[in-house]
């Protein structure tokens, strides 16, 4: 059992803000493969990965191994002042794979960091603070970060380094574009961008940043052409793109390894951490080096591709690249589609599925079809807790479940978890 007071503990010292799952908030004690098990002693299959953190699941015995490797010489860090042979091969790997030409890679050690990292990078490279960020986007907690997430309830502050300016683009069910075709939509998203720029102050805008699926935003896929067709207009005035592959990267979309690459973009800057460390604290950024070498000072991150991190990391992206993980999510990821859409077809306040890969979004919604039902969500929640599944909420009202497992999830644990979802879905439904 979960030490009685634990809650409470929590409560008293830690801020108010910082929210926890569940009427009964869980602590994991253990985990193993793509299960962890609670101090309340049970079993729970994991189809939320932490939050997309476990990409490999729990346990893994290379990952361990290569955590251990590195402890067992008796430094766990010293500091990136140092030369440090798994950060420059992961380095090595990463540009190799990355898609973008000369591309160089500074490791922070969280997402938050790497977004802060490439918002300096382009508004120094541009000597401009003007950028263009997506409604209903999350970047991150940081000063900057936080004033390019265009999501009220992530996004705590007024105060800006920057000036934001927020285009139509990331999440069409609540859009003035909602109903559009996927053509229409791009097209309407174009003029808006283009409308945007011409209201911006004189100077050039430094870049747009956006997310290839909006992840805490409800897993808001736009159509595949919506980042070309931004780039062609960026282009026109050197404006850079930034792709936050936060939660998109690493072959988690199915189709390709970067959610960018569905779009046939090259961005400027991408930046990546949650699973890549398999729950280490790792994340990154990458651009090509006339972007990344631009800052005229020094700058470091003292713990930013640590041995450890990067041993695990390294680890990780072996595992995923050795074992096609990326295919897998694709014919998982469908399967998850397709199966929640034919249950969403006899449940009315399934107002969409949606997803890419093992990113699957469920929208619930009023009678109405559009009214949003966080409520809902928060049933649907407990209901498969109580199961014995673990899945995640989001979306700008908290109406959207989130299914985002470990990419090492197999097709039988697709299966069980699918068949409690539904279920959950049908009761919570029926009590309505
Ligand atoms: N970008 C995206 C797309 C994210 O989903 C997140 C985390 N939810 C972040 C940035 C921030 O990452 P971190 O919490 O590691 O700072």
């Amino acid at each position: 059992m979960t030490e009685v007071d634990l809650l409470a503990r929590h409560r008293a010292v830690l801020p108010s803000w910082l929210s926890l799952y569940y009427q009964e908030p869980l602590e994991i004690v253990s985990g193993k493969g793509n299960r962890v098990v609670g101090a309340d002693g049970r079993t729970y299959l994991d189809f939320f990965a932490g939050i997309l953190t476990n990409m490999v699941g729990y346990d893994l015995p290379e990952v361990r191994e290569a955590v251990e490797a590195q402890l067992r010489t008796g430094v766990v860090h010293t500091s990136t002042l140092y030369l440090l042979r798994s950060q420059v091969e992961l380095a090595e790997k990463i540009a190799r794979i990355s898609g973008i030409p000369d591309a160089r890679v500074f490791f922070t050690n969280s997402g938050t960091e790497a977004n802060e990292a490439a918002l300096l990078l382009a508004t120094a490279y541009r000597r401009s603070n003007q950028v263009i960020a997506l409604r209903n986007s999350y970047h991150g907690r940081g000063f900057g970060t936080t004033s390019v997430t265009g999501n009220r309830g992530w996004s705590p502050s007024s105060l800006s380094p920057f000036s934001v300016l927020y285009a139509q683009g990331g999440y069409r069910f609540r859009s003035s574009f909602r109903g559009f075709d996927d053509a229409a939509f791009v097209a309407a998203c174009v003029t808006d961008l283009r409308e945007l720029l011409a209201t911006a102050s004189a100077g050039d805008v430094a870049c747009l940043i956006a997310e290839p699926v909006q992840g805490v935003g409800g897993f808001a896929v736009p159509p595949d052409g919506l980042l070309k067709a931004y780039e062609e207009v960026l282009d026109e005035t050197g404006t850079l793109l930034i792709s936050d592959e936060v939660q998109t990267g690493w072959g988690r979309t199915g189709e390709h390894f970067w959610g960018y690459q569905a779009s046939g973009v090259t961005p400027d800057l991408l930046t990546f951490a949650k699973g890549v460390g398999g729950g280490f604290a790792m994340g990154g950024v990458v651009g090509r080096a006339e972007v990344m070498d631009c800052l005229q000072a020094n700058s470091i991150s003292t713990f930013g591709g640590n041995p450890v991190a990067t041993a695990a990391a390294n680890a990780v992206l072996d595992y995923v690249l050795s074992h096609d993980l990326q295919a897998s999510a694709a014919k998982l990821g469908t399967r998850l589609l397709d199966g929640l859409r034919e249950a969403a077809a006899r449940l009315p306040f399934v107002g969409e599925v949606r997803g890419k890969g093992l990113m699957v979004g469920i929208e619930l919604v009023g009678p109405d079809g559009y009214a949003p039902a966080p409520a809902a969500a928060a049933a649907v929640l407990e209901q498969t807790r109580r199961s014995g599944l673990l899945v995640g909420k989001g979306g700008l009202h908290g109406n959207v479940l989130r299914v985002a497992p470990p990419l090492t999830i197999t097709a039988e644990e697709v299966e069980e978890g699918l068949a409690i979802l539904v279920g959950a879905l049908e009761s919570v439904q029926r009590d309505l």
